[in-house]
């Protein structure tokens, strides 16, 4: 990663006080026009990037009244299975002294959820979170008063193995577009912002690709896995998947700059491609529905409609909409990136 005061467009790398001034109160769509105005039309990934840094620096997303609802959110089930997969898979390492860090931790609910059931089975780490918006840290630190917030995973202490989460993370990062070739921008017309050009569209993301390669190298120095998940496809292909979400309903992409959500599917063979440094193993690519069960997620909704009868409903609508076909189970993927000195991670063979 670059050091303080580099600025070269990429979130990941802005410095506290370029950050500041992404989320101040100066309406962006007027920072934009005034950038575009001064310097011509702006790569499509420095406009994404500075509107999702000023969206979720500004506002809580998630939930009901928010733009968009993720998996945690909608069943402790969700970060439970994930904190008992961490804690099988510390066990079978040899349970060494190691670190929780999640990318992108939203309200927490993960952490929480993973963290209660991993302390269960005897695991309690030292919680770091890498989140850059100050309104969500702030949600963080409610239900995780002792955890670390870090703007990068440069800060996180050193030594020792590390087991690192990331759902929907990699999806916020910006995109690049291309189309013939030539990289899509962003220009302002007099009917507002508009795409400088059309067609048949390519994307990638050196952003989460640089992600991906620091992730990589840091469980071939340290040891320990990382789990991702997120929407996306398994191999890299052209076709335009950017999309804005509001309200929980899809809006146009240049609407409202730093108000929507912006997203765009994971390549998930790029960041594999990317996490595979030195030794570091990657697991094969398994969707969200078929993973959960195989962690088991039907014993656990059974377990709880046991313990609940009046939540059996609820429980059941929770496992269709994270494990249906045409809900999260198909769309969304899990992968982990993992040292050779840590076992084999369970629910992908
Ligand atoms: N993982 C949570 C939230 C997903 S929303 C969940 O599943 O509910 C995306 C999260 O990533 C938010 O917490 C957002 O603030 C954070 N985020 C987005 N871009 C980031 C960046 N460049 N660096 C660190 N965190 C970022």
């Amino acid at each position: 990663m670059c050091g303080e005061g580099v600025s070269d467009n990429n979130p990941l790398h802005a410095t506290p006080r370029e950050r500041a001034e992404i989320a101040s109160e100066a309406a962006l769509p007027e920072r934009l026009a005034r950038a575009i105005t001064l310097a011509g039309p702006i790569p499509l990934s420095q406009f994404m990037g500075a509107a999702n840094t000023h969206y979720y620096a500004t506002r809580d997303p998630l939930g009901a009244r928010g733009d968009f609802t993720t998996a945690p959110e909608i069943s402790q089930m969700f970060g439970e299975l994930v904190g008992l997969w961490l804690a099988d898979l510390w066990d079978r390492a040899g349970r060494p002294a190691t670190r929780y860090v999640e990318l992108g931790p939203g309200r927490g609910t993960l952490a929480a959820d993973a963290l209660r059931a991993m302390a269960r089975a005897g695991l309690e780490p030292p919680v770091h979170f890498v989140e850059t918006s100050p309104v969500l840290r702030e949600i963080q630190r409610e239900s995780h008063p002792d955890a670390e917030w870090h703007d990068s995973l440069e800060s996180l202490p050193k030594g020792g193995p590390l087991m690192l989460v990331a759902n929907e993370f990699f999806d916020a990062l910006p995109v690049r577009q291309f189309i013939d070739g030539i990289e899509r921008r962003v220009a302002l017309t007099p009917a507002g912002l508009a795409f400088d050009r059309d067609g048949e569209v390519v994307e990638d993301s050196p952003v989460r690709d640089e992600a991906a390669r620091e992730i990589g190298a840091l469980l071939d120095e340290r040891g320990g896995v990382a789990l991702v998940i997120d929407y996306g496809h398994a191999s890299t292909s052209p076709g335009e998947t950017l999309q804005a979400v509001r309200g929980h309903a899809f809006a146009p992409l240049l609407h409202k700059p730093g108000e929507q959500d912006l997203t765009a599917h994971v390549d998930f063979e790029a960041l594999a491609t990317q996490a595979a440094v030195g030794d570091v193993r990657v697991t094969p690519l398994v969707a969200q529905g078929e993973w959960l069960k195989r962690l088991g997620i039907g014993v656990r909704a059974a377990a709880l409609t046991d313990a609940s009868p009046e939540r059996a409903a609820d429980l059941a609508a929770a496992v269709q909409r994270l494990t249906g076909k045409s809900a999260m189970g198909e769309l969304f993927k899990v992968i982990a990136f993992h040292s050779t000195d840590w076992p084999a991670p369970a629910g992908f063979e």
